[in-house]
Formats: structure tokens, C-alpha cells, sequence
């Protein structure tokens, strides 16, 4: 349960603010409340049906704001929002949001720089040859998130051997109970060299502020693309940062999205800045704990989800800019695929300098994937100090002192589940 940490953060924000907050979910409608937050069970992925249980639980109480935590619920949240007269981004735009093809279409057609792209069929997979693309390219299913199932591939062997595990993993009964739709074709399209950095804002009635630019210093050129440090301020120069700014602007604008939190993704490179994904929802999870904010005259800090509240409701601090230290995260990469049986280390990677917190949130003796298949990280490491080099060496010295024991699992246990 990715999003529990999420949840919980803001629960302990709107208890702060003493506002009253109506959870919805769509975990087991069997499980008896494990999050003790008398979430609302509904399915995501009948996001109108979705609205309309909200809009009936909420029957004669006035709702002030909707947010969503994580892609799978922002089209609900959008349908949920309208019901309630809540303002809020309108549905085909976080439609857009969560077709990486309708993304980039909204993209070539407002005139933003994208590469060549191609929806194309997993089952057959048709012969790359016969099909007009390049490479090197990247593989990608059409609505997942996390990077899960995007792979690089420079040549027709690797485009076929990528195409297979992507098929493999979207025929997965776990993918397929997610019932996203397109789970039978992938995203090809032209890769991208270049830099990249994450984008977090918050857009108000069509304004966007910008919230943070975070560097991620590791090259990200595949073949699997798991995120590990994210560190801001960003160390690109102002002009470089302006183009950013500018980028995000005009892919929020090309989506048409207007109200609440949204998050970016894009690539820098000679021929200038390249979107990848823009998505109407906070940076995901425990990686919010990067971003620490201070409301004029007070020397607390609040997080951003305090800020999220406020700026929900309406109310004042919703402006408050980030603090002055430097701030940065790893999401711990797994290793290798397998069960996790140990981790050591992590009392001293915590004693590392600068390191203000450290969460292993792999469970010890399940199963974890590595990346294309994965989407979790082992934990998360976060620092803080005064300048953004001293945040990325804490985060890589506090990695080296983390060992994880992790044994494969027999492939007899790891049956292949075929779609029905
Ligand atoms: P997801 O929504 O699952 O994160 P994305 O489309 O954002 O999927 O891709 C995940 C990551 O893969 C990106 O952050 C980037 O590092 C890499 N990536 C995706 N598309 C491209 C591309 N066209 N060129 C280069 N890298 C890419």
C-alpha cells in the first residue's frame, strides 16, 4: 500500500488544521478498515460510479476540496470534484493525463517539443522492421506509473526481447486486475538523451506556481528507468531553470489543467527542454518529505501536505515558499529480484551526516521485482544540508552503508498468469 504513507501524512495535517477529512479507496472492499480512516471503498477505474459514491457519502455536507493521491484515483477525484461543485481540473484533461499516448498528442498539438511516437500492438508484436521507428527507442505501457514496464531499446533484438517482458508483465494478473485499459499495446516512441529533472507545482484557477525543481544526478539512460536521488534547488543555471519553468507551463496549459498540485517530468537536452510526463497529483508517497515549506514570519516548517490542505481549502500559506536548505531523497533501488531476507546497515547509514531520516518500506521474507517489472524501492533516505552537492553525497554515502540479502525465488513459484 503505496499510498499509506501518503494518506497518513495528511491526515496528520488536517488534524493540525483541524479539518475534517473524508478518505476513498479502492483496496479490498473485504478488508475491515486496515488504515483505521473509514475510507469510502470504490473502483478507480469507474471513475464516474466512483464520483457518485462520494457524492452520496457526502450528501448534505459542504466539501470544500478534492486531491488525489496517486495516478489511478486523479480521474475519479475529477468526476468526484464536478458532483460536489468543487473546483478542480475538468475530466478529459486528467484523461489526457493518463494516456502517456493522449499526453503526447495534447503535446505535439499545442506545439511542444516531442519525439516521434507509436501506439502498437503487444499481441502479436508486430515485426519492428516493418514498423517506422528508429532507435534508439523506449517501450512503454500506455498508463502505468513508476516507470514500471518502460524499456530502452537500441536494437531490433532488444525492441523484440523488450516487447516480450512487457507483454509478459501486462498479462500479469496483478496488471490486469487494474483493469487500466490498452493493457494489450505499448507506447513506442523516439528516446530522448539528455538530463532530467523532476518539476513539483501547484496551479491555482490556471496559475501555475512552482514549487520545486528537483535534479536527479544519476544518468537515467536505461535500459529501465528506476528513479533513485531527486535533490533541490536545482544546480542549473537560471537560464536553463527559466526554460523548465516555461516548459511546465506550457504542458500544463497544452492538458488544459487548472486547480491543485501537479508534478513533471522533463528532459534537457541541446535541442532544448523535452516533456515526459505531467501528472495532476503531488509527487508520489514518502518523497513529499523532501519538500519542507515556511509560512511567512514562523520559523516551523510545514510539509507539503499542510500546504496542499490550505491551499484546498482556500486558505492563507497555501503561498508559502520551500525552505532555505537544500533537500533531497533516494528512492533505494532494489538490487535484484527475489525475497528480501535482510537488510543491515541502517543505524549507521542514519548516522551519515546530513541524513534526516531513513524508511526501509520493503517488507522483510515478501517478494520484491526489480525494475522494468517492479514499481517499489526498497525504502527511501532523505537529507538535508546547506548545498545541494553536500544533500546528493549524504544520500550516496548513507547507500553504501546499506546491505540487502535478497534470494531469487524459484521460477516453479512464479507461475506465469495468462489472461482469461
Ligand atoms: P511513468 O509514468 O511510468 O513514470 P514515463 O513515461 O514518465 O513513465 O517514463 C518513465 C521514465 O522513463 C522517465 O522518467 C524517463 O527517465 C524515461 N523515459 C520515458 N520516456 C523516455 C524517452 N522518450 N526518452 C528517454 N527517456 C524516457
Amino acid at each position: 500500500m503505496k499510498l499509506g504513507y501518503q494518506t497518513r501524512a495528511f491526515d496528520e495535517a488536517a488534524k493540525k488544521l483541524g479539518v475534517e477529512l473524508a478518505f476513498v479507496t479502492e483496496r479490498c472492499h473485504r478488508l475491515d478498515d486496515p488504515w483505521h480512516d473509514r475510507a469510502l471503498p470504490v473502483h478507480f477505474e469507474a471513475p464516474e460510479e466512483a464520483a457518485h459514491a462520494v457524492m452520496k457519502a457526502q450528501e448534505g455536507r459542504r466539501v470544500h476540496g478534492v486531491l488525489a493521491l496517486g495516478d489511478r484515483p486523479t480521474l475519479a477525484a475529477a468526476y468526484a470534484a464536478r458532483g460536489l461543485g468543487v473546483l478542480h481540473n475538468h475530466p478529459p484533461s486528467i484523461e489526457a493525463c493518463r494516456s502517456k499516448l493522449r499526453m503526447r498528442e495534447a503535446f505535439r498539438y499545442a506545439g511542444l517539443p516531442v519525439p516521434w511516437f507509436r501506439s502498437v500492438m503487444l499481441q502479436p508484436t508486430p515485426e519492428p522492421s516493418l514498423l517506422d521507428i528508429s532507435y534508439p527507442c523506449v517501450l512503454k505501457p500506455h498508463s502505468l506509473s513508476a516507470s514500471q514496464g518502460v524499456v530502452r531499446a537500441n536494437t531490433r533484438k532488444e525492441f523484440l526481447a523488450g516487447a516480450a517482458r512487457l507483454r509478459h508483465l501486462l498479462e500479469s494478473a496483478e496488471i490486469q486486475a487494474t483493469r487500466e485499459p490498452n493493457l494489450d499495446r505499448m507506447l513506442v516512441e523516439g528516446y530522448l538523451p539528455g538530463r532530467e529533472v523532476a518539476v513539483e507545482g501547484l496551479l491555482t484557477e490556471g496559475g501555475l506556481r512552482l514549487l520545486a525543481i528537483f535534479d536527479k544526478p544519476d544518468p537515467l539512460e536505461g535500459p529501465f528507468f528506476e528513479e533513485t536521488i531527486y535533490v533541490t534547488p536545482s544546480r542549473m543555471g537560471e537560464a536553463e531553470q527559466n526554460a523548465v519553468k516555461k516548459c511546465f507551463a506550457d504542458a500544463v496549459r497544452a492538458l488544459g489543467l487548472i486547480h491543485g498540485p501537479v508534478h513533471g517530468e522533463f528532459r534537457i537536452n541541446e535541442k532544448g527542454v523535452w516533456p515526459i510526463e505531467v501528472a495532476a497529483r503531488p509527487i508520489g508517497g514518502l518523497c513529499a518529505r523532501a519538500l519542507q515549506f515556511r509560512l511567512d514570519g514562523q520559523n516551523e516548517t510545514i510539509a507539503l501536505e499542510e500546504l496542499l490542505l490550505r491551499h484546498a481549502l482556500g486558505w492563507p500559506g497555501s503561498d508559502a515558499l520551500r525552505e532555505g536548505a537544500s533537500s533531497g531523497v533516494l528512492m533505494i533501488p532494489v538490487p535484484a529480484s527475489g525475497i528480501l531476507e535482510r537488510v543491515d546497515g541502517v543505524e549507521e547509514a542514519k548516522s551519515v551526516a546530513g541524513v534526516t531520516n531513513l524508511e526501509i518500506t520493503a517488507r522483510l521474507h515478501d517478494y520484491i521485482a526489480e525494475w522494468p517489472e517492479g514499481s517499489s524501492y526498497m525504502g527511501f533516505v532523505f537529507a538535508k544540508a546547506e548545498r545541494p552537492e553536500e544533500v546528493e553525497a549524504a544520500l550516496r554515502a548513507a547507500h553504501g552503508k546499506l546491505r540487502f540479502t535478497i534470494t531469487p525465488r524459484l521460477p516453479v513459484e512464479h507461475p506465469v498468469t495468462k489472461r482469461v
